[in-house]
């Protein structure tokens, strides 16, 4: 039986990286006959550049089709000064909304040979290991109405709505718990229940899932402190869960405390279990085009795609054996270099994985 992923590269260090997760792939596959078929499709500033918009039909017909899609990034500065609704970033949010993907899953790993590359002491974070679980189609980013207004006096007023349905707080919930059972049986709640009452109705959903987990001990936190606590005492997490712009920030935070977002994979689900992955960070227009960019997290994020999605778990966790080797053997791309280290490009660290791979399968 054949599954259909659909690979898109995006812009800046997008097609770079996706590239060396093809090749990965493409090992796999053939070594091991996972029938998967691979299409191609554009999004974000490629898609503008080709058709005017940042989403094209085809592109959304695909991801549609798709079992499963591998995205690189997008974003960067040739298109920072389109109007709003045309930007690269409407590619994003559209796939996220048009295939209902409401569960975001970042996990926070910190790999034992990276534990001086955080900037925090090496105590705090060494085994570090926790899951943000974001809410992903719903709150501040679509509530409606949103824009901005000139008021009776002349001034030019912004607004946008936070809002969550009880729904809505409901699924991702199931998703926060059911991971947490799955790991180590801890979930914390993040919200500002002080202050917003939306989150007030989300504090009292999640109390309420919590009689479904016996097995899982829910806390709450307000954001504020999780931001505080997540820099203070990281390893004191195991899952957290929270809402859309919430989760935006933290997931940053909490992606800081590893060293480097170049090794952070992610997964976006819907309740069918279908899902784009995608590395944590964005298209890093800096150092595009350079060859330089750490492929790991898109590597990471193509093992998250075979475990959550195609249901391909021995291959998962070849691949992310294959990451563990190559940075036991010293092989580090710049943003997670240090003394000693083998620096090396783009290219060379996937081809470091394939390699490590091919030994191991
Ligand atoms: P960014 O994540 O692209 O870059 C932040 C910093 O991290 C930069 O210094 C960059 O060089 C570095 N970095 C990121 N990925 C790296 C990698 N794989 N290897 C080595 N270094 C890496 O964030 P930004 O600079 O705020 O945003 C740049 C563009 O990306 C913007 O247009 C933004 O809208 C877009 N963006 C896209 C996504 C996405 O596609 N999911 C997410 C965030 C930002």
């Amino acid at each position: 039986m054949t599954k259909q992923v659909l690979m898109l590269a995006g812009d800046g260090i997008g097609p770079e990286i996706v590239a060396e997760a093809q090749k990965v792939l493409n090992l796999l596959n053939e070594r091991m006959s996972l029938g998967l078929v691979f299409d191609h499709a554009l999004v974000g500033g490629a898609a503008i550049d080709a058709t005017g918009g940042p989403l094209p039909e085809e592109t959304m017909a695909k991801a549609r089709g798709a079992d499963a899609i591998l995205l690189g990034a997008v974003g960067g500065p040739k298109w920072d000064a389109l109007e709003m609704a045309i930007r690269p970033e409407k590619g994003l949010l559209g796939l996220r909304s048009g295939l209902e993907l409401f569960g975001n899953l970042r996990p926070a790993i910190l790999y034992p040979q990276l534990a001086d590359a955080s900037s925090l002491k090496p105590e705090i974070v060494a085994g570090l290991d926790i899951l943000i679980v974001r809410e992903l189609t719903g709150g501040i980013y679509f509530g409606q109405p949103r824009g901005v207004r000139t008021l009776e006096n002349g001034e030019r007023q912004g607004f946008n709505t936070y809002v969550y349905s009880e729904s809505e707080i409901r699924r991702i919930g199931h998703v926060a718990f059911e991971a947490a059972r799955k790991r180590g049986g801890k979930l914390c709640s993040i919200d500002k229940a002080n202050v917003l009452e939306v989150t007030v109705l989300w504090r009292e959903i999640m109390n309420d899932l919590a009689k479904e987990y016996p097995d899982v001990q829910l806390s709450h936190m307000y954001v504020d402190n999780a931001a505080m606590q997540l820099v203070k005492a990281p390893k004191q997490f195991d899952v957290l869960v929270t809402g859309n712009m919430f989760g935006d920030i933290l997931s940053d935070e909490a992606a800081m405390l590893t060293g480097s977002i170049g090794m952070l994979p992610s997964a976006s689900l819907n309740a069918e279990g279908k899902g784009m992955y995608e590395p944590c960070h964005g298209s890093a227009p800096d150092i595009a085009g350079q060859g330089i960019a750490n492929p790991l997290a898109t590597i990471l994020s193509a093992a998250m795609m075979l475990r959550y999605s195609l249901q391909m778990e021995a291959p998962a966790q070849k691949i992310e054996q294959a990451v563990s080797v190559v940075l036991d053997q010293g092989f580090r791309t710049a943003d997670i270099y240090s003394e000693g280290m083998k620096k090396v490009g783009t290219a060379e660290m996937g081809e470091a994985v394939v390699a490590a791979l091919n030994e191991l399968i």
